[in-house]
């Protein structure tokens, strides 16, 4: 790798999490001076690391779907693929405050397909989790006119409209807490599952429609890691960034962009601002501090205010899902059998649990166990808002002791045996998220295409990144490429 030299960036890029760092990388490796700009005092946003009682563990992402391949192939090229391991195949259960059962297979976001009314197998593990009750709200799908509920634009009228409230309470609602942070009333299941209206018309109900959908889905739902924690990835591109002298500015925060005529800048001193050639469109960078930046190209990782970019601010159910995840590094020789396999989802009634869901790292990956040690445990809490829309998690304001008591009940029920916060937890680390809002968020898709169209109309300007290609690093990573590559099209097949 050559180091460029120094000189006016030709490409600023906006965020310093994953995709901007790789968008930074991309076009660094092309020979494009590129300056990338982050608001907090670290790289890698939502992949982030904590420090719990002598361990380092990911307290944001802490995996990647296989889905597509691009983040494997991320990891070949880092030379980090070697590294890669599988989550330990214990499944994850589903508690209520009166129910615990694992997780039944063979749904979609906890939406059991027809093997549950077909197969005595996968029956009696639909029936562990939502009982006669829900059993019934099963068959009452296959025998509803398919037209039934097709009106339903959330999730949640939807399956209330075919199969009914244990369903929705036990299965699908804490899927949807726990992967979008989103109750399933929040989103529009039409986003989620763009042919689930037109399974449900050709098989006739909404189980029906899941099992078709799960037999055509590509291969490669599964999750990987990378031994020693996803933090590590992001370590190794800082140091690429590094080496190919990219320029960093952290603690700097930009608040809006807006595209400019070379003729409009002011240049008291007859020059042209940042190498500016007459006739050409330019991007002037209003930052928090500081002096405005004018460069020629620019990707935003995050959702900016861009006037001339319609849609680019546009409201639609744009406001982030705050999330508090709370680590426990926990000495609990009672969880070494793994009690509830890598983790606990939350279902209704759950008067008695505050938490959205629970992960058992140490069940889950090896090499934490290995790193924990014999009889210790690492737990990773999350918490959503108090109510939907909600701006702070529930956690908010609680000191850390109380966090503490808090996160160590909530473990107990989940996992079904007593941990104490005296005596059982050895460290605690929190981190405060703030998570786009996911493009199934109602309202939210209309916005984002919005922002993509502006995007594309104004030359120079691209925007990647979770708000606007996805959740999780399988959408993000091969996104944030795209838009590179489109972006700089010359060198696109370099
Ligand atoms: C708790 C948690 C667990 C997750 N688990 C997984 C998982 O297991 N698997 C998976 O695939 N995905 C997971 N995800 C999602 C995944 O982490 C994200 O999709 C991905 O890391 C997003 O990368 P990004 O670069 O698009 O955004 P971010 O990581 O959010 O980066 C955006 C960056 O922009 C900076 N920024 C914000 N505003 C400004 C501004 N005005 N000016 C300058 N900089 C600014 C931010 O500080 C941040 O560093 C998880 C997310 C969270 C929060």
């Amino acid at each position: 790798m050559t180091r460029r030299p120094s000189g006016q960036p030709e490409f600023l890029v906006i965020g310093g999490g994953i995709a901007g760092m790789l968008a930074a990388r991309r076009a660094a490796r092309r020979g494009v001076r590129v300056l990338l700009v982050e608001a907090t005092d670290q790289l890698g946003g939502m992949i982030r690391s904590a420090q719990l009682g002598g361990l380092t563990i990911d307290i944001g992402a802490e995996a990647f779907a296989t889905r597509g391949g691009a983040f494997a192939a991320l990891l070949e090229e880092l030379g980090m693929l070697d590294g890669v391991v599988e989550p330990r195949a214990l499944g994850s259960w589903v508690v209520t405050d009166e129910t615990a059962a694992p997780m039944p297979a063979g749904g979609m976001l906890g939406i059991p397909g027809e093997a549950a009314l077909l197969d005595d197998e996968a029956r009696a593990a639909v029936h562990a989790a939502i009982g006669d009750e829900g059993i019934a709200e099963l068959e009452r799908d296959r025998e509803l006119a398919p037209e039934i509920g097709a009106d339903a634009v959330d999730l949640e009228a939807l399956v209330l409209a075919r199969m009914g409230p244990v369903v929705l309470g036990r299965l699908v609602a804490p899927v949807t807490r726990g992967v979008y942070s989103l109750d399933p009333a929040e989103l529009d299941h039409r986003v989620l599952l763009p042919a689930l209206a037109e399974r449900i018309r050709e098989h006739g109900s909404l189980a029906g429609a899941v099992a078709a959908l799960r037999r055509n889905a590509p291969p490669g739902a599964a999750v990987r890691t990378v031994d020693g924690g996803m933090h590590l990835v992001v370590a190794r591109l800082g140091h690429d960034l590094e080496e190919l002298g990219v320029e960093i500015r952290l603690g700097t925060r930009v608040v809006s962009a807006a595209e400019v005529s070379v003729s409009d800048l002011p240049a008291p001193d007859g020059s042209t601002a940042g190498g500016a050639t007459a006739g050409r469109e330019y991007w002037r960078v209003v930052l928090e501090h500081g002096e405005p930046l004018v460069v020629p190209r620019i990707l935003s990782t995050i959702e900016l205010p861009a006037p001339g970019l319609a849609g680019a601010s546009a409201p639609g159910g744009a406001a982030p899902v705050p999330a508090e995840v709370v680590a426990l590094l926990v000495r609990a020789p009672q969880l070494d059998q793994y009690p509830r396999g890598t983790g606990v989802l939350v279902g209704e009634p759950s008067t008695s649990i505050r938490a959205k869901a629970l992960t058992h790292v140490t069940a889950k990956w090896a090499w934490q166990q290995a790193a924990a040690g014999e009889g210790m445990h690492v737990l990773r809490l999350s918490y959503g808002p108090e109510r939907p829309g909600g701006a702070e998690p529930l956690t908010h304001g609680l000191d850390d002791d109380q966090l503490k008591a808090l996160a160590c009940t909530d473990a107990g029920r989940l996992l079904g045996t007593a941990i104490s916060d005296d005596d059982d937890v050895v460290a605690v680390a929190r981190h405060v998220w703030r998570i786009p809002a996911p493009a199934a968020r109602l309202g939210r898709a209309e916005a984002l295409k919005e922002a993509r169209d502006g995007a594309k109309s104004a030359e120079g300007f691209a925007l990647a990144g979770t708000w606007i290609d996805g959740t999780g690093l399988a959408s993000v990573v091969p996104g944030v490429l795209r838009a590179v590559d489109e972006l700089f099209p010359e060198d696109a097949q370099a």
